[in-house]
């Protein structure tokens, strides 16, 4: 088994990194927080005191990190001055696609091989090891990659050059988001004209208007599957990081010169409802806002 770098071992990364030492990888752990060395030592990781520490001697060095901005300086700081020639750099954070391309062409100029490897799946799915990771990188990176990925999660796709592992999931996100928007205000309409909940969901979770947000996600308690609106908008996708994937969406098509006016709208509303005091509640929470419940 191989000796493995975990860099960010927060509600995502601790599940990962202990998801590797389960498997039996040599995962040398790294964190600004105590207790997460701790929990991450609890879990069969070896907690160092430093991310050079943990890259150095590594075959793969993982990032789980809140942002482009700790995934650059990171990089830069810990990993490529460390990083032997044969050690594979993965980032699993969800960050801007310019930085993903900016770090990932660094690694190409110094002979290092890097890919990123964003998720989709909460905290949960990382526990379980059943995330899904969308890669961006070269053949071969993705090919090496692999072999690290299937073991925290059930899906493992190549989405194509550096770069698009990200795009991959904002372009995901902000379908959701505006998807589940307009599923909230579908209900809150039902229930104006005097449909029952129940009933509309009936109907449109097998019509032309079914999604995910409808069939899987239903934002309402006691309609559809059990979801975190029958847990109080408790667990599952927080708001806050609904709106951050959001916002990486409206900036990536501003730059890239596309036009997302309903992942615009979906990024205001998510703003407006975080900015209500509601940033730590299950995204789906929206519909109490759109219906004012
Ligand atoms: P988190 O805030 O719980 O964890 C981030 C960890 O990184 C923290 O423990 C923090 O101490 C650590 N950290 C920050 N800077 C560091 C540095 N320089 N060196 C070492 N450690 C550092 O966040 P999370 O929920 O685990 O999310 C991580 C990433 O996964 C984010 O990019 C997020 O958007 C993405 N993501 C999260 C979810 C989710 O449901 N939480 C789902 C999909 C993707």
């Amino acid at each position: 088994m191989a000796r493995v770098a975990f860099i960010g071992l927060g509600n995502m990364g601790g599940g990962m990194a202990a998801n590797l030492a389960a498997a039996g990888h040599d995962v040398r752990a790294f964190d600004l927080s105590q207790d997460a060395l701790d929990k991450a030592r609890a879990a069969g990781c070896t907690p160092v005191e430093s991310a050079s520490a943990a890259v150095e001697g590594a075959v793969a060095v993982i990032t789980m990190l809140p942002a482009g901005r700790h995934v650059e300086a990171v990089y830069e700081e810990s990993v490529f001055p460390v990083a032997g020639p044969d050690t594979l750099l993965i980032d699993c954070s969800t960050i801007d696609v310019a930085t993903a391309k900016r770090v990932a062409a660094s690694a190409t100029d110094k002979g290092l091989v890097a890919v990123d490897a964003p998720v989709s799946g909460g905290i949960a799915a990382a526990a379980a090891g059943t995330l899904t990771f969308m890669v961006g990188g070269t053949a071969q990176g993705f090919a090496r990659a692999e072999e690290f990925l299937a073991v925290m999660g059930k899906t493992v796709i190549h989405a194509g050059q550096n770069g698009a592992g990200q795009a991959a999931k904002i372009c995901n996100n902000m379908l959701l988001g505006a998807t589940m928007v307009a599923t909230c205000e579908a209900f809150a309409l039902a229930q104006k004209l005097g449909l029952d909940p129940q009933t509309f969901y009936d109907i449109s979770s097998v019509s032309s208007g079914q999604s995910w947000s409808m069939t899987s996600y239903a934002p309402l308690p006691g309609v559809g599957p059990k979801s975190p609106a029958d847990n109080g908008y408790q667990g599952g996708f927080a708001t806050a990081l609904m709106l951050k994937d959001l916002n990486l969406a409206v900036e990536a098509a501003d730059q890239a010169g596309a036009k997302t006016p309903m992942g615009v709208r979906a990024a205001e509303l998510y703003r407006q409802f975080a900015d209500e005091g509601h940033a730590g509640m299950d995204f789906s929470a929206i519909i109490k806002m759109l219906a004012n419940l």
